[in-house]
């Protein structure tokens, strides 16, 4: 996410916030089967542990095959889920969990049906985004689970920022359709502490993904046929749109009958820009810097991973990251100047580096979200100095303003900012990227890159923590790090 928001926005969310808690979203929304007693986890239906002769081979991550029906002008979309599974838990499980976001929005999400390896399974609860299937795995044993859901895709209230409380990608607005976390996932698995599923809260993200493969089918169900910006790469078929994309955390679709579209393919990659008439200055833009982002980032941090990434004008004030897809705020666009000063490649630049700082290098955005969000902030220097140092100097004075931003710890999640008198963007963000300046005065030019692309491809299609992150930069360096950790830090690393 970018942060492009001024202060008064972050007030006013609080406070609306704490005035209307959940302000527009289902709580304990339980979802049953037609024609089926409400579903329940007791002894009597928990399906028998399947013995498995010999063990099953190790599938490289969860597959989803997504097929959807959209209706465009109905705002109405039907979809059948296939997922994938395999138990690499090391130990037997007695449940998965899986995140359904579109349910923390009131009378959106319809669950028609769930089959486990084929059969209808009645064993589950669907409560706000939780849906826990009551389901023995064996370890490495591999399940199929079907979800057929129906979707009633809620209103963005574009003029409304600050009573939409959250960030609100997800929905439609009179030219735009966003499907972001859009469908039932399982959530990571993490040995000892167990099903990793965070609660919303107002202010950042926080879900927590497995990399994972998808293949997703779109056809229209409406007679409005719009242009379709999708995660992954196109493939032909007759009547629809197909998309594949490997080894990514989620797989977002925007749709918009207005797009125009500008592209260009640099090292094998194909940059997409979707923008509305009346912005092409701006929609050129965000193609030029991420053009020069994604050069500049695969050089510093690895390759990029996917054949494709396209850029969106948003219809808020938010610009927003997924796997291959990224957000660019509208008032960026509208505002484009053209002058060398001017944000719009900078943000588009930072969306960017979450393509390695969030979808190949993967993190709990709830808990530790200065991890790729202080990554994130600080690749917009790398990229402004590709240009020039004085651009690189220019940008950290001009962003990230550090003379005003001097006592906020930069480890804190989303739920806690509040108790440190700090704003969310000067702890994560600007004090973030502040301290990997500090760790690259320190250490120097060569043995920070060479840290932050070592970091990348460790972690590669894996989740890293802060400890990782502190392990791996200790490893990479002997430089004594004591001092500049206790200046940002609350925690000793
Ligand atoms: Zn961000």
């Amino acid at each position: 996410m970018g942060f492009m928001r001024s202060r008064n926005f972050v007030i006013i969310a609080v406070v609306l916030s704490l005035a209307l808690g959940s302000c527009g979203k289902s709580q304990q929304t339980m979802t049953s089967l037609p024609d089926a007693d409400t579903p329940t986890i007791s002894a009597s239906n928990i399906p028998q542990a399947t013995v498995t002769v010999t063990p099953a081979p190790t599938m490289e991550n969860p597959e989803y095959v997504i097929k959807l029906a959209l209706d465009y002008g109905q705002k109405q979309a039907s979809v059948d889920e296939t997922i994938k599974y395999q138990n690499q838990s090391g130990q037997e499980l007695s449940n998965l969990v899986l995140a359904v976001e579109p349910n923390l929005w009131a009378d959106c999400f319809t669950l028609k049906e769930i089959r486990v390896n084929g059969q209808v399974s009645t064993a589950f609860v669907l409560d706000g985004q939780k849906l826990e299937l009551t389901q023995v795995l064996a370890p490495l044993e591999i399940i199929t689970i079907s979800i057929s859901f129906t979707l009633a895709i809620p209103q963005i209230n574009v003029n409304n920022q600050a009573a939409i409380i959250r960030t609100q990608v997800f929905g439609y607005t009179s030219r735009q359709l966003n499907l972001v976390d859009w469908y039932p996932f399982v959530v990571p698995y993490v040995p000892g502490q167990g099903w990793l599923l965070n609660d919303p809260a107002t202010y950042g993200e926080h879900l927590v993904y497995d990399s994972a493969s998808f293949d997703v089918t779109v056809r229209f169900a409406g007679e409005t046929a719009p242009v379709v910006a999708a995660s992954g790469a196109e493939t032909p078929i007759s009547d629809g749109k197909r998309f594949l994309l490997d080894k990514g955390r989620s797989f977002a679709l925007s749709f918009s009958p207005d797009y125009l579209v500008k592209s260009q393919d640099v090292d094998g990659v194909t940059v997409i820009s979707y923008y509305y008439a009346g912005n092409a200055l701006g929609g050129q833009a965000a193609l030029d810097a991420t053009v020069r982002a994604l050069q500049i980032f695969s050089q510093d941090f690895g390759t990029y991973p996917h054949s494709t990434l396209s850029i969106v004008q948003e219809e808020t004030d938010f610009s927003m990251e997924y796997d291959g897809l990224y957000f660019l705020e509208r008032r960026l666009y509208f505002g484009y100047s053209g002058a060398d000063t001017d944000f719009l490649p900078t943000i588009a630049a930072h969306e960017t580096a979450h393509q390695w700082w969030f979808s190949l290098v993967g993190t709990d955005q709830a808990n530790e979200p200065w991890l790729d969000e202080g990554l994130s902030t600080y690749s917009e220097r790398l990229f402004n100095e590709s240009f020039s140092p004085e651009k690189g100097e220019w940008w950290y004075l001009a962003r990230i303003t550090p003379d005003e931003n001097k006592n906020c710890p930069v480890d804190i999640s989303i739920y806690g900012f509040y108790d440190y008198n700090c704003y969310y963007t000067e702890s994560v963000y600007k004090r973030g990227a502040m301290f990997l300046q500090a760790v690259r005065d320190l250490i120097g030019d060569q043995a920070f890159l060479a840290f932050l692309k070592d970091f990348a491809t460790q972690f590669a299609h894996r989740r890293a923590s802060t400890q990782d992150f502190f392990t791996f930069l200790h490893q990479s360096s002997d430089a004594d790090l004591t001092n500049i950790i206790q200046e940002f830090f609350r925690e000793a690393h």
